[in-house]
């Protein structure tokens, strides 16, 4: 089959490498789209994966082309998302349940081969069943959307709640439109960047440049989705005394507040919390069947979230045009096995 092998740091290769085994308890998917995470950037050109070589790529769907236990045969053609993590079931996260926060996890992507190929092995229990309905480039966003909706849940969404996103990229527009199908009585985008001004309200939206408006003391409930210090300082800016941050962008670098500003977590006496991740329980409830559940019923809108959509040959132009910001996007998505 055709991959992406990253055989070190900036150095991805198209090349043709086995196919992946399909031991019990697994399947061989065959991927159909596959997204570029913004955290692939690091993960390819700066950072590396966990070991060498390794095949990138963690928000993907496809068809179940083969099982490795008789007893999984139901799943064969089956359109299937994945949850890309593998828990390993012996810490304390794992014995609650949630696995997001498991201590010694494994991940698809990132500590093992994952969806920039044709195809992938996946656990099955980590497998989401879909309905055909629903288009692959649309099931490749259940993970972020899912990651989305796991900081909406952890803000406490009420039809009350005024709520504020500081920035734009993909997952804050999910966010976002989470925040609206939970009932908030206000949901913002918050951005310094005219050009997402259209894709925001394309998503039907509201959009606030923070360059020309001030945003102090406007929400009870400010979800963080940049990691800078300089956002995380607009955040707690933007929240009300007693409001609830959520910080969600993951950082590039240490993060410094300023004195005044710390004083307003406690002046304020706000409420500043983490969130990671989206909760997943094989068929169970959780973040995964709410996302599945919207994305039938319309309750998110993915479609104009694509900024990108390239032939599986053509991945590193995504990959260049998100490194090098060579033009504005939000999803950049690839379609695989055409
Ligand atoms: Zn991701
Ligand atoms: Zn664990």
């Amino acid at each position: 089959m055709k991959a992406y092998v990253l055989h070190g740091i900036n150095d991805l290769r198209y090349e043709e490498v086995q196919q992946p085994d399909c031991p019990e308890g697994w399947a061989l998917v065959k991927v159909k789209a596959a997204g570029i995470c913004s955290s692939d950037i690091p993960r390819i050109f700066v950072k590396g994966t966990y070991h060498f070589p390794t095949i990138p790529g963690h928000e993907f769907a496809g068809i179940v082309e083969r099982v490795g236990a008789s007893e999984d045969e139901h799943l064969i053609h089956k359109h299937v998302g994945v949850f890309p993590l593998i828990p390993c079931r012996e810490c304390q996260q794992c014995h609650d349940r949630h696995y997001e926060m498991c201590e010694h996890y494994d991940y698809l992507g990132s500590r093992r081969d994952g969806g920039f190929a044709e195809y992938v092995a996946v656990p099955t229990w980590n497998l989401v069943v879909l309905d055909n309905t629903i288009p692959f480039t649309h099931a490749a966003m259940l993970e972020p959307l899912s990651v989305a909706l796991h900081a909406m849940k952890m803000a406490g969404v009420t039809d009350k709640s005024k709520v504020g996103i500081v920035g734009t990229g993909m997952i804050g527009i999910c966010a976002a439109q989470w925040a609206k199908s939970m009932g908030a009585r206000q949901v913002v985008v918050i951005g310094r960047n005219e050009q997402k001004r259209g894709l925001v309200e394309n998503c039907g939206l509201d959009y606030l440049n923070s360059d020309n408006n001030d945003s102090t003391g406007m929400f009870d409930i400010v979800l963080e989705a940049v990691g800078t210090s300089q956002t995380i300082q607009q955040a707690i800016t933007a929240s009300v005394p007693s409001g609830k941050i959520v910080l969600m962008g993951n950082p590039a670098s240490d993060i410094l507040l300023k004195q005044d500003v710390y004083w307003r977590i406690l002046r304020k006496q706000l409420c500043v919390s983490g969130t990671w991740n989206s909760s997943y329980d094989g068929t169970y409830l959780s973040d995964w069947t709410d996302a599945v559940e919207a994305l039938k019923n319309g309750m998110v809108t993915v479609d104009p979230l694509i900024s990108h959509l390239f032939l599986q040959q053509q991945l590193p132009d995504g990959l260049d045009i998100m490194l090098k910001h060579r033009e504005p996007y939000c999803k950049v998505m690839t379609v695989w096995n055409n």
